[in-house]
């Protein structure tokens, strides 16, 4: 043990805090102290590691790692170590009071005793309000303060939540830049970056029972620590460790690394199990040296988004120090009767327990963190509820157009087609036709399976328009679909009598000149009826005479605003938005909160199922034959490349590699197009036209080919790494072939799903059916990830991730109920959250332009 030197922990804290500063003023010449700034430092750590309690000690062992090594650091690197050090050291400061022995020690707060985690007691700042001296001073002010002064009152004080992060500690330029670059510039926002998730260092995994591609925590001993030089030239650091059950490989690229660690050290890894070589790995994983405290308390280490050049422990040490600057400026914006009806926490317990559930014990902990997303995540679909709710209120306030419905027309239609229509489609289009009739506007959405026959009920719906003296619009997303869209009405009304026939037009970017004047003319006299096309719809000057009815195709490519626009086009016209990505009922009534919502949920008779088949690694070849034999016998196929990331610009690149892959190695005679989201729309446009002209046989592809194009000539669809989709994202892929009168086939290539995906896999095998998947899929992922980017055109919702459908449904009912009470949000208890709603709408405004 070492002799304890003389001296509060305080004072210890005073003398690394005087040296950090000496180091940065002198230049980083490590010469500030006669031993080294680590030795030094690591001196007096030591004897706060013994007198404290564990929130301290963590800190204690960050600074300590920080700094050990520092003298094999190159310059630049000693410039950000001290930086760092001294964020953390301001954190240590304010828990240690100038006058105790002891650093932890418990101070009133405006909580409730029993709620806070031993951080929060001990962190709770020295607040001098009145105090002129120490108001708002600012980190660079601090500097100039002499050490003692400085030790008093160490950092800068926080006086608003909309202060800029420069104001905290180690924060200066440069760091800022790096801050900014994550979204953070004021303390609200550090407050608010939710961690990606938390490390938990109660629930340790064995290294010989770890799987394949699960985030998991490890304890175990280092063995040995190598570094060498990839291909690129960059450093690579292999730690080896083992916990007498197995070992596993971190790679590390941070050369830092080697400096911190020791055969024989205790450590915690955790990260997401990869594989490489055969072996388990685990890659940049989030790491710690353990000690004996760490392990029996109930810790939980956040893990925040980073970008290069930040750290998880910095900025870990910024958010700790910002929730204990703000604490008390947190005002809850739900009323407390609300909060009490849905028995969900303050905001000010969510906010700190979200980022640091620290509890007594692993359960605690995890109910606190529990306890924080559920406060969170409710807010988020309670705003977002509220905000849908108004606009529908809204838009129900407004005198629509009465549509007189043509009965006798419409049935005289219907007996023309070649077949009779399904009972949902019936039921479908009675909902469609008394919202039109009555005189308020229709907000509906259609949703229904691929080939459920949506088409046949939008073309009802607009034929009713058109026959009470009205025009119609369709937007879909794309040139290809709104095309398509123009060849199937078409097809449709040629098809019905004679005098029923609307004149129809298409207007796309690509229409240029005369034509689209023609069409603005038409549109503007009343002589076009129904007008087809993409977004050149509300682009453009087109104007109509008398729009009556807008249909919306792909609802989750637009946004909610651009559905205004198109309505905007006329008085109030009924609003249509069809979508071939079912989502369950219960899903649909809550999210879609400003539409009601008709569902096609049989699909017509005779149907051939697609055969679906599920298939390993070992399979490959047999799976890529059986595509040639499908293309000999003049069919198409579609191969789905595995997603690699979640983003689309590497996503494109392994594409392409995989698209040269398979066109060198695999099917050298045949003709493959590639087809990816970095590719312009009218790239994308040209090859999918070129695979539906058959100028391809094989289409090679990202995720993006979701969208529902028909090619009828394609037979097989084959995802590669289908474990790593979504059970909707896989139904939808299958979704583009068994367009035609051939057999088709769906193969989901495997190499190793889990538990879940197999599930998922075999739900495909078992199920054609859209909305039980879609059911299944939720149930497996919960609504967040569920939904995921198909909320486009709302802001995205951080937490909801975490929640189910109930909470969905009690916000929704929460929301109803406030506006039943208030619907502008106009009362004083409101104000707050009325703030959030408007707040959220800009946002969303915002992110769809
Ligand atoms: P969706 O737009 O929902 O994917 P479509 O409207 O394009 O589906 O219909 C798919 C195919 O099914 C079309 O060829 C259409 O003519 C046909 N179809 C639609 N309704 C029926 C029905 N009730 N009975 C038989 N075939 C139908
Ligand atoms: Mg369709």
């Amino acid at each position: 043990m070492l002799v304890q030197p003389h001296g509060t922990a305080r004072d210890a804290l005073t003398q690394i805090e005087k040296v950090l500063r000496l180091e940065e003023r002198q230049g980083f010449r490590d010469a500030s102290a006669t031993v080294g700034v680590a030795r030094f430092v690591g001196d007096r750590t030591a004897r706060l590691l013994d007198a404290s309690d564990g929130a301290t000690r963590r800190l204690v062992q960050e600074l300590d790692a920080l700094l050990d090594g520092y003298t094999n650091l190159p310059l630049h690197e000693r410039s950000s170590s001290i930086a760092e050090a001294r964020t953390i050291l301001a954190s240590l400061m304010q828990q240690t009071p100038d006058d105790s022995p002891a650093p932890a020690v418990s101070r009133p707060s405006a909580l409730p005793r029993a709620n806070l985690t031993d951080t929060q007691a001990a962190a709770q700042p020295v607040r001098s309000v009145g105090n002129p001296a120490s108001g708002n001073r600012s980190a660079s002010s601090a500097k100039a303060t002499p050490v003692r002064a400085a030790a008093k009152r160490p950092t800068a004080r926080l006086s608003s939540l909309s202060d800029s992060v420069r104001l905290l500690p180690g924060v200066g330029e440069a760091r800022a830049k790096l801050l900014e670059q994550i979204g953070i510039r004021t303390i609200r926002d550090l407050v608010r970056l939710y961690p990606r998730r938390h490390i938990d260092y109660s629930n340790v995994q064995k290294i010989g029972s770890l799987l394949f591609g699960h985030i998991s925590t490890i304890q175990g001993t280092v063995q040995s620590i190598e570094t060498s030089r990839t291909r690129t030239g960059k450093q690579l650091v292999d730690v080896v460790v083992d916990d007498g059950t197995g070992r596993i490989h971190a790679a590390f690229f941070n050369p830092w690394i080697e400096r911190q660690l020791r055969p024989g050290v205790p450590v915690s890894l955790s990260g997401r199990i990869e594989q490489m070589r055969g072996n388990l790995c685990l890659s940049n994983p989030e790491w710690e040296v353990l000690d004996q405290g760490t392990l029996n308390t109930g810790r939980m280490i956040p893990v925040y988004p980073l970008t290069k050049g930040l750290h998880q422990k910095t900025l870990r040490a910024l958010v700790r120090y910002a929730l204990d600057g703000t604490a008390r400026m947190i005002e809850d914006y739900l009323p407390d009767e609300l909060r009490r009806q849905e028995g969900v926490i303050g905001l000010a317990e969510a906010t700190e327990w979200i980022h640091f559930p620290d509890g007594d014990t692993p359960a605690e902990a995890q109910r606190r963190l529990e306890a924080a997303r559920g406060r969170l995540a409710f807010d988020e679909f309670l705003v977002l509820q509220l905000g849908l709710l108004q606009r529908k209120l809204d838009w129900r306030s407004q005198p629509g157009t009465r549509i007189e419905i043509d009965s006798a027309s419409l049935q005289r239609f219907t007996l023309s087609l070649p077949f009779a229509m399904t009972g949902a489609q019936e039921r479908a289009l009675r909902e469609l036709l008394g919202d039109m009739g009555s005189p308020r506007p229709m907000t509906r959405l259609l949703q229904g399976d691929v080939g459920s026959g949506k088409t046949i009920v939008a073309a009802l719906a607009a034929l009713a328009a058109i026959r009470a003296g009205f025009q119609v619009a369709l937007m879909a997303p794309t040139e290809l679909l709104a095309e398509q869209h123009s060849r199937g009405l078409r097809r449709v009304f040629d098809a019905g009598p004679d005098d029923l026939r609307p004149r129809l037009a298409m207007l796309t970017g690509s229409v240029g000149g005369t034509e689209r004047q023609m069409i603005y003319e038409g549109a503007a006299d009343g002589t076009l009826d129904f007008i087809i096309g993409t977004q050149a719809l509300i682009q453009g000057g087109l104007e109509f005479r008398r729009l009556g009815l807008a249909i919306i195709d792909e609802q989750h490519r637009f946004g909610v605003e651009q559905r205004a626009t198109l309505r905007g086009k006329g008085e109030s016209p009924d609003l249509l938005v069809m979508t071939a990505t079912p989502i369950p009922r219960t899903l649909a009534l809550t999210l879609h909160g400003d539409l009601d919502v008709s569902t096609l949920d049989e699909l017509p008779p005779g149907r051939q199922p697609i055969e679906t088949y599920w298939a390993s690694e070992a399979k490959r070849e047999g799976a890529y034959g059986f595509v040639r034999e499908q293309v000999m016998v003049g069919r198409q196929a579609f191969i789905v490349f595995p997603l690699v990331e979640e983003s689309e610009a590497i996503d494109a690149r392994a594409a392409v590699a995989e698209h040269e892959r398979l066109s060198a190695e695999v099917f050298p005679d045949l003709r493959l197009g590639l087809l990816h989201g970095r590719m312009k729309p009218s790239e994308k446009d040209a090859v999918m036209l070129s695979f539906r002209d058959h100028e391809i046989d094989i289409l090679v592809s990202t995720s993006v080919v979701e969208v529902g194009i028909d090619v009828a000539n394609a037979t097989v669809m084959l995802i590669d790494g289908a474990e790593r989709f979504g059970l909707s994202q896989l139904h939808q892929f299958r979704g583009r072939v068994g367009r035609g009168s051939e057999k088709s086939y769906c193969i989901l290539l495997s190499s190793d799903p889990g538990i879940e995906s197999k599930q998922r896999l075999q739900a495909m095998v078992d199920s054609q059916d859209g909305f039980k998947l879609a059911q299944i899929d939720l149930d497996l992922r919960g609504p967040g990830d569920f939904l995921g980017k198909r909320q486009s055109g709302l802001p995205e919702m951080e937490l909801a991730s975490f929640a189910d459908v109930r909470d969905l449904e009690r916000a929704r009912m929460a929301a109803e109920r406030v506006l039943a009470e208030d619907p502008r949000l106009e009362s004083a208890k409101h104000a707050l959250l009325k703030g959030r709603v408007d707040a959220f709408w800009q946002t969303a405004v915002a992110d769809v332009s």
